[in-house]
This record gives C-alpha cells, structure tokens and sequence, in this order.
C-alpha cells in the first residue's frame, strides 16, 4: 500500500512575504516539520500532514490539479488564476475556504502623479501595465472601459518612466514604493490577504476527515487571536445590560454564588477584543471582580 496517498499535502510559498505567516500558523494548529535538504519538502512528524514549498504562483494550479490538498496564498493570485481559467472558458477547480489575516495588500490603478486623473473616465484608449492582466480586464470589462494592458512580469511601477504605459496596476500596502516612483493610487480593484484554498477533488474518507481536522484548527486559531475569556460577578437584575455589553459573546454561562441569591458568576469568551472602555461600562453597569484572560486554545 503507498502510504503517501494517505498524507495531506498542503502548498505554501517558498520564500516570501506569505512564508512566515504561513509556517507559524500551521505551528500553531500543533503540526511539527523538518524540511528536506533542499528545503522543497517539510515532512510532518506528528502529523500525516507534509508541505510543499513552492512559488506563490504556483499553489492554485498545484491544487486544482489535485497534487496539493490544500494551499495557503493570496487572494490577489487566486483571482487572477480564477478569472483567468474563467476567460477561457475553464472551470475553477478549488475553493476557498477562508480568509487567514495576514498579507494584506490591494490591488490599484495608480497613476504618475502629473497625470491629470479625473475618474475611470481618464483610462480610456490609455495603455496600463501589469502582472495582473485577468483581474484588470476583468474591472475594465465591468466599468466598461477600454485600453490595452500591457504585461510586465515585475518592477512594473517603472513602465510609465520607460515610456511603456499611462498607468500602472500592481500590489500595494503601504504606498511607499508608488511614492518612491512618483505614482499616486486612483482605483482599487480588489482587497486581498491570505487565503486558505481546498482542491474540489473527491478525498478518500480518512483523508477528508484529516482535512477537517486542520481546517477546524486553524479555524481556532484564527479565532483565538483576538479571543478573551472574562470573569465577572454581576447583580442578577443587572444581567440582561451585562450580556448586551459584552463583546461578541453568544451565551455566557451564568453561575450562583455560594451565600446570596442577588449576585451571580459569569463566565464568558469574547471573540473581540475586550477595551477598558468595555470593562468601565461592565463596571458601571454593576459589575464586579472583573478578570480577563487570554485564551490559548479553542475547538467550537
Ligand atoms: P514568489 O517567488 O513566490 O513568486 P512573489 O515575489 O510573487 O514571490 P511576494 O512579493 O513574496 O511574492 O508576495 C506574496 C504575496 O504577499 C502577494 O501575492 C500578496 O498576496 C502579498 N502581499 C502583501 N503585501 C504585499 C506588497 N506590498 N506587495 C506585494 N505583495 C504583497
Ligand atoms: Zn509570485
């Protein structure tokens, strides 16, 4: 029996911006790796979880071709490879599951900054230069404008300055790159950050229910992050003020305290982050011994 069938691949990129983030997260989901010498692989020790470490690029046709079962990338290249197999009239074959906050940037139109813009208007019959070409087209087509999407593979902020285009469309976070080159945003065509992404094949059942497992604890790390378990005691009749001002929280458990019938314990995970603004308003509201403490792990 080849028992690599029964392992889960998942796809993360090699090195760059995602790398990191990507790693640390699994980490955090109890997976144990060591990387092969020539750091392509990460076999998984604990787990029948291993890692192939590839160009960004590259993860959605790895698990639309079903080589990788999952994969961590931006929504930026997920777009672009869905809308491209979308023009040429072929299926996606992967979904994604949900969003992982972290490598937030936006996709934008920019302009150099003497270039008179006035609204989507001003793009008309002008050349914009970009990696990106299926998601340009697609906001051109949308707002129905045309010009010519020229393609440049990288350092596509230095085309204006060549000669080679108007505008430029590219990957930007904070803008000091634009700045540096003398480009100011004008349109924005999409928000992204990473995503974790599911090939649409059928898996055996054992490996469906590995799947499952990882994506439910990612799930929980991502919740987590901002989750606070708080403790408090509280006036009965105060109750219904204290549920309404506790942030993102759906049923507190509600406890008596030993020798009174009017004060109550109650117990409660915030999925937000709880201010000390939250925790004045609890005051004022009755509240009392209030504690709040970090949550380290969770399985909903
Ligand atoms: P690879 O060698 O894997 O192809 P790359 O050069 O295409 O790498 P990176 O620059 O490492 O990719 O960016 C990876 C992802 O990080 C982007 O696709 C995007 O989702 C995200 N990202 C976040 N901020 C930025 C930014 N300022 N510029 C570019 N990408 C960003
Ligand atoms: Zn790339």
């Amino acid at each position: 029996m080849d028992t690599s069938k029964q392992r889960i691949k998942i796809a993360v990129q090699k090195s760059g911006r995602l790398t990191d983030h990507s790693l640390d997260l699994l980490e955090r989901c109890g997976l144990k790796f060591t990387q092969s010498k020539d750091q392509l692989f990460c076999f998984g020790e604990n787990m029948p979880i291993d890692l192939l470490l590839v160009r960004d690029d590259d993860i959605p046709g790895l698990v639309a071709d079903d080589i990788c079962d999952l994969g961590i990338v931006g929504l930026n290249v997920v777009e672009e490879k869905r809308l491209g197999r979308e023009f040429e009239g072929r299926e996606t074959l992967f979904d994604r599951v949900f969003d992982l906050d972290f490598g937030h940037c936006r996709l934008s139109i920019a302009a150099p900054d003497e270039t008179p813009y006035t609204g989507i208007e001003s793009l008309e019959n002008k050349v914009i230069a970009t990696s990106y070409v299926s998601l340009l087209r697609d906001f051109l087509e949308r707002n129905t404008v045309n010009a010519d999407i020229e393609y440049f593979s990288g350092a596509v902020e230095i085309a204006p300055k060549l000669g080679k285009a108007d505008y430029i469309c590219d990957l930007v976070s904070t803008g000091s790159t634009l700045d540096a080159n003398g480009l100011s945003e004008v349109e924005v065509l999409l928000e992204s950050e990473a995503v974790i992404i599911q090939t649409r094949a059928p898996l055996p059942d054992d490996k469906q229910e590995l799947v499952g497992r990882i994506l439910q604890r990612l799930d929980g790390v991502l919740q987590v992050h901002e989750s606070k378990y708080i403790m408090l005691h509280a006036p009965r009749k105060a109750l219904d003020e204290i549920r309404r001002l506790l942030p993102g929280s759906e049923a507190p458990t509600v406890i008596p305290l030993e020798g009174t019938n009017d004060k109550v314990a109650v117990h409660a995970v915030c999925r937000e982050n709880v201010f000390w603004e939250t925790l004045e308003n609890l005051k004022a509201a009755g509240a009392s011994s209030l504690l709040v403490l970090p949550v380290e792990k969770m399985l909903v």
